[in-house]
């Protein structure tokens, strides 16, 4: 298992630290694992004068998998735009043909205290977000601000969909579906929405050849809706990728802490970059006290989806469920009757545990 490891910034270095660990536990266990750091982000352009130097890619490129800890900081706030550390990610995943972007929210028994909503509504949640990382508004051209005759200004974008990647993120979405409930919903907005006229047509042909999976649509303000009135309904959601940004953003707040959460994104052969879904936090940066959970599951995602080691993907879940257990929370998701550690010992419990 080559597995390129790119810290960046913030509480980016902290975190990975404490997954290089759980890897290190498992080396020792006789797993081959080969590990190479590199920078991305303002780490990046501090080395190199670039957010994603050439180098980086190309061990992106070399390696089997990519474990990425965060990007950005106030201090890389006025570069020009090309140089800004959010590029580094942008360009790695377009880099290495990411279209597949995986957010789980699930939510732990230990910690349903922690969501906003009623402890009775996300008890046990466990749904998986699927959204498309490469097409759609982010990226369709043209776009740009213009000037109009009457010297007013106007921004455009487009929203763009080929019929190719609709069908395989959905086809992603229909196997991920399989391996769970066996359900799956497509958020859309054909009610307006040209794009997601297509998008749903494609998306129900892609079901015909998974007949053990049941297919619904949603439109995407219902969707937003409902995440936040009953999101048990769901199994695996697949949209496009500005909803799916929103979406997933509002689904990891119905687990309560945003340093919970894991991802991957994945290519055509389930190469993948893992990352937490949270940011670089440049509040709370190199004080000891971000939680690393989020990052350790990612590794979990990467033996499931990249390695096809599930016995290595449950065996790092239960180490994390174990320390939760145990009652060690960082300040994120502490309450009373747990006891506070920092990442450090937070990272060396789960290493315990595994
Ligand atoms: P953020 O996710 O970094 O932080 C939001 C809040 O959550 C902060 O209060 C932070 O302290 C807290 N938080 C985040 N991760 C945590 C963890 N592991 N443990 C405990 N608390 C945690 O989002 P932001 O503040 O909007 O952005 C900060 C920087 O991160 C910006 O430069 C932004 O561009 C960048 N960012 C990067 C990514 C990425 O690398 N994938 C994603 C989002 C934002």
């Amino acid at each position: 298992m080559k597995i390129a490891v790119l810290p960046g910034d913030g509480i980016g270095p902290e975190i990975v630290a404490q997954a290089v660990k759980v890897l290190a536990a498992l080396r020792s266990d006789g797993m081959k694992i080969e590990l190479e750091h590199a920078h991305i982000g303002g780490a990046g352009y501090d080395a190199a004068g670039d957010p994603l130097p050439d180098a980086t890619l190309k061990l992106a490129q070399q390696s089997d998998a990519v474990l990425l800890g965060a990007v950005g900081g106030y201090q890389y706030d006025t570069l020009a735009r090309p140089l800004r550390p959010e590029q580094g990610l942008l360009r790695i995943r377009k880099g290495l043909g990411l279209f597949a972007n995986l957010r789980p929210a699930l939510v732990y028994p230990e910690l349903a205290n922690a969501s906003s909503l009623k402890p009775e509504l996300v008890a046990g949640l466990d749904i998986m977000i699927l959204r498309e990382l490469t097409g759609d508004i982010y990226f369709g051209q043209p776009r740009g601000i213009r000037t109009l005759d009457n010297g007013e200004r106007q921004g455009f974008d487009t929203m763009l969909y080929s019929e190719s990647e609709i069908r395989r993120v959905a086809h992603v979405g229909f196997q991920i579906a399989m391996k769970r409930n066996k359900k799956v919903c497509s958020v859309d907005k054909a009610n307006v929405l040209d794009t997601s006229m297509l998008w749903r047509e494609i998306v129900t042909a892609v079901a015909q050849e998974y007949p053990a999976v049941e297919l619904s649509h949603m439109y995407v303000d219902n969707a937003a809706m409902q995440l936040v009135r009953a999101p048990k309904q769901f199994d695996v959601i697949v949209t496009g990728n500005i909803f799916g940004d929103i979406l997933s953003d509002e689904a990891s707040m119905l687990t309560g802490s945003i340093g919970m959460l894991p991802s991957a994104s994945l290519d055509a052969n389930n190469k993948g970059l893992y990352e937490p879904c949270h940011g670089s936090a440049p509040d709370i940066a190199g004080k000891n006290i971000a939680n690393p959970l989020a990052t350790i599951l990612s590794l979990a995602m990467m033996m499931r989806y990249t390695f096809a080691r599930e016995d290595m993907a449950q065996r790092i879940e239960s180490a994390v469920r174990k320390t939760l257990q145990n009652g060690l929370r960082t300040a994120d998701i502490f309450e009373a009757g747990t006891q506070k550690v920092g990442t450090d010992a937070m990272g060396d419990a789960v290493v315990a545990a595994l």
